[in-house]
């Protein structure tokens, strides 16, 4: 079975990249013996966040990251109270924030405190519940490794968005287990950056969708993905739709004759460049355009 952007290989954890992404609750270990029953943030019980989860009131990216490191073959968490929680929750794929061991100095310390904190909470509570939320994260797993494998399949999908219910077609799945698809609202293609499987769901006016050709997303987008850049010998304009110079500084210069379109389609924000743009969409979760309106769409529809 093919790997999807989220797989990754124990038995190779020092080549699993730092960022944001999703990493299985049962591979991440506690760097402490024992944690304290209420977070030290506002002494909220941890008790809170368990009832919260059980009962779907709140989802795991709704929380803070877990930070997490490699280390000595295994991920260690410097958060070892929301971890705890996932794990009693039986949490699947977790989001997390993967950093270096060496650049958080939390991992070495906690790992070495060995500080005696209290634990109330025993495995044995509310195991009906625990059963219930195992099989509802199992099933939204599963939903994301299908839609995984339904990318570039045209207009296969449908996204809500200010009222409206669009056709969307996946273009990239990310580790972080979110989704890039590119959207029709009727005038225009559009590229969402992140949208989440609860968010992408069946377009049943479209029974049979056609694959498109294996294209890279990142070359049909005027907004470059920074990882076409590490792929590519040489930055790229996806206005031009050619290589520009050597550096991504070239880049920034070459996009200052493309001023205007950079601009955010949910909000007031004009930016520099495309690389502004991209990490902008991502943090807000706001569309961007695909291309400039002057081009025939990459996408016909
Ligand atoms: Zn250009
Ligand atoms: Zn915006």
């Amino acid at each position: 079975d093919a790997m999807l952007p989220w797989h990754y290989d124990l038995d190779n954890g020092e080549n699993i990249s730092v960022g944001d992404r999703l990493i299985r609750v049962q591979d991440i270990c506690f760097t402490q013996k024992e944690v304290n029953d209420s977070f030290s943030h506002q002494q909220r019980p941890i008790m809170e966040l368990i009832d919260n989860l059980l009962k779907g009131h709140t989802q795991p990216r709704e929380v803070p990251r877990v930070r997490v490191a490699w280390h000595q073959g295994a991920f260690w968490s410097a958060d070892n109270r929301r971890l705890y929680a996932f794990k009693h929750c039986n949490v699947d794929w977790l989001p997390v924030r993967v950093l270096r061991w060496d650049e958080q100095h939390e991992f070495e310390m906690k790992s070495k405190n060995g500080e005696k904190l209290r634990t109330e909470y025993a495995q044995r509570v509310h195991d009906q519940q625990r059963q219930a939320a195992a099989e509802r994260y199992l099933t939204e797993s599963r939903y994301r490794d299908y839609l995984a494998r339904c990318t570039m399949m045209q207009w296969m999908f449908v996204v809500e968005m200010q009222g409206q219910v669009l056709p969307a077609t996946i273009v990239k799945a990310t580790p972080d287990g979110t989704f890039e698809a590119v959207v029709w609202n009727g005038q225009h293609h559009l590229l969402h950056p992140c949208l989440l499987p609860s968010q992408l769901w069946r377009n049943r006016e479209v029974p049979e969708p056609q694959r498109l050709p294996a294209i890279d997303p990142g070359c049909m987008s005027y907004i470059v993905p920074s990882d076409l850049h590490s792929k590519l010998p040489r930055p790229w304009c996806g206005i031009c739709g050619i290589c520009v110079g050597s550096s991504s500084k070239d880049l920034k210069q070459h996009e200052q004759g493309h001023q205007g379109l950079f601009n955010c389609l949910d909000c007031p924000k004009k930016c520099k460049g495309s690389a502004d743009l991209r990490r902008h969409s991502r943090k807000m979760s706001h569309r961007i355009p695909i291309q400039p309106e002057a081009q025939n769409p990459a996408i016909s529809v």
